[in-house]
């Protein structure tokens, strides 16, 4: 669980947020509540996937980003390129730019939060691909 700094929908005073995070049966899902200190609205919020960018880059403020580096990248990337877009639905043209982006920095394929590499990790597993998790300095 992850306390991040966010606004209030109704009031928008600033407000501490819950964020939840959880892997369960291959899926990976996000959750996201508050009880507003100011005007008492209640907010609980769920869905699938990657968080949405916003309150992605609050929980990196909070617990850092993490990055999934595979060696020999230049050997499997095909097979990663299949897997990736297995992954997360995106078409060929566009995991192609964002490996080409993160290619300068030796073989990370991709980041995100601690929960969200642990799920990728898995799932690259799965396909026979082996990757080691870092936080970002
Ligand atoms: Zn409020």
């Amino acid at each position: 669980m992850t306390i991040i700094i966010g606004q209030c929908y109704k009031c928008h005073n600033s407000i501490e947020i819950e964020v939840n995070q959880t892997a369960i049966h291959e899926k990976l899902r996000w959750y996201l509540s508050y009880n507003c200190p100011f005007c008492s609205a209640a907010i609980e919020m769920d869905d699938v996937n990657l968080l949405p960018e916003d309150i992605r880059q609050k929980v990196f403020l909070e617990e850092g980003e993490w990055e999934i580096i595979v060696e020999n990248l230049e050997k499997q990337k095909r097979l990663i390129i299949k897997c990736l877009r297995q992954i997360f639905g995106i078409s060929t043209n566009e995991l192609y730019q964002k490996l080409k982006e993160l290619n300068a920095k030796s073989g990370v394929i991709y980041s995100g939060t601690k929960v969200e590499m642990d799920w990728l990790y898995t799932r690259l597993q799965m396909n026979g691909v082996e990757s080691i998790i870092v936080q970002r300095k």
